[in-house]
């Protein structure tokens, strides 16, 4: 019998590479993607990897009557749910545009999986809940949430509130919250990777766009931070890494009957922005041309994870490394200056 995951978001950056690691452990990915922020190419990036392609429902996620009809046609085992406006710049400029997709959507999931009775869900959550942590850098589960300084961040924060008291109300529900600190790289084949649209925010994208000359500089933001070496630090996570603990995350959930967990995922390591031009210049043989340059306004100074729970729980652990992670995010970023040359 087909094991048919729903999985919300299946075109973007982490959804794709999600949907590969199912169909590698025995799940059958329905992809529900409306493509409004996902590039088509995935689907052919997809097909090379898989030897077919994946189920593919355009469906905005938003759209009562077009998920419910999802839920009528699968008999799905769970739903993974990434589908959700991630800018955070661009959310401070369009709060509702944020809290309407990103809040409607999650409920409308979680009201589908109710009325079905489909069991297990996994929301894509982020460290963002954590906001700047205060005292110690290296955040568990335990470590109190702080309002973000973003609409995106509050709609993840709320989010997670959200499934805490549907599980509340419907305490046969297996619901489980994973707290993503910073995904980077690419799929080792340059089938999938991350499409930034516009002009990158994060690091790695601008990082490689620089490389490749389609950005002209990468600004470090800020050196008078109190770190090693000025630079803020994060946990950057190597996407395939991340998408094979939700893979985990199914399986737990499916042995678990009536739990709610939320989990860190990440690798337990922080790096700082410098550490992570230094592993791509050494790594690549690309000289970068970066400057320091402000602060950028709503920056946390410095958060890893600590990944005991994602190890104890779920008996997962980050495997790539940082030189992994600028390795493959330089080819796929290569691949698509190639795309673009035909
Ligand atoms: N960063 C930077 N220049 C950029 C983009 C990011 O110096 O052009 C820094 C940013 O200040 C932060 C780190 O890189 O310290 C990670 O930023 P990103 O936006 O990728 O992730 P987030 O801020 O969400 O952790």
């Amino acid at each position: 019998m087909e094991k048919y995951i729903l999985v919300t978001g299946g075109a973007g950056y982490i959804g794709s590479h999600t949907v590969v690691s199912l169909v590698e452990n025995g799940y059958t990915p329905i992809l529900l993607d409306d493509f409004r922020n996902a590039n088509r190419i995935v689907v052919d990036g997809l097909t090379q990897i898989l030897g077919q392609q994946p189920i593919i429902v355009e469906v905005d996620v938003c759209d009562e009557k077009g998920l419910k009809e999802v839920f009528e046609r699968f008999n799905f085992v769970g739903v993974i749910h990434f589908a959700a406006y991630k800018a955070v710049g661009e959310s401070v400029g369009e709060p509702l545009k944020y809290y309407q997709n990103n809040l409607m959507g999650l409920i409308n999931v979680l009201s589908n999986m109710v009325a079905f009775n489909v069991k297990n869900l996994v929301f894509s959550s982020s460290c963002t809940v954590y906001g700047e942590p205060k005292g110690i850098k290296e955040v568990t589960e335990e470590t109190p949430k702080n309002f973000p300084s973003s609409p995106y961040g509050f709609t993840k924060w709320i989010g997670e509130q959200i499934i805490e008291d549907t599980f509340k109300a419907y305490p046969s529900l297996n619901l489980m919250n994973l707290r993503y600190f910073n995904p980077v790289g690419a799929h080792k084949s340059t089938a999938i990777g991350e499409f930034p649209i516009g002009k990158p925010n994060n690091l790695m994208p601008y990082i490689t766009q620089t490389a490749i000359g389609k950005l002209e500089k990468l600004t470090v933001f800020g050196n008078d931070y109190p770190t090693v070496d000025g630079t803020c630090i994060r946990d950057y996570i190597h996407v395939v890494d991340l998408a094979f603990a939700h893979v985990k995350a199914l399986s737990f959930l499916e042995k678990n009957e009536g739990c709610f967990e939320t989990i860190n995922i990440g690798t337990g390591k922080g790096s700082s922005v410098l550490e992570i031009i230094n592993a791509f210049e050494s790594e690549t043989g690309q000289k970068l041309n970066w400057a320091f340059g402000l602060r950028r306004e709503g920056d946390v100074t410095e958060i890893f994870a600590n990944a005991t729970k994602a190890k104890n729980v779920l008996g997962w652990e980050s495997k790539l490394t940082i030189k992994d992670a600028v390795i493959d995010a330089w080819n796929w970023e290569k691949k698509l200056a190639e795309q673009n040359e035909k």
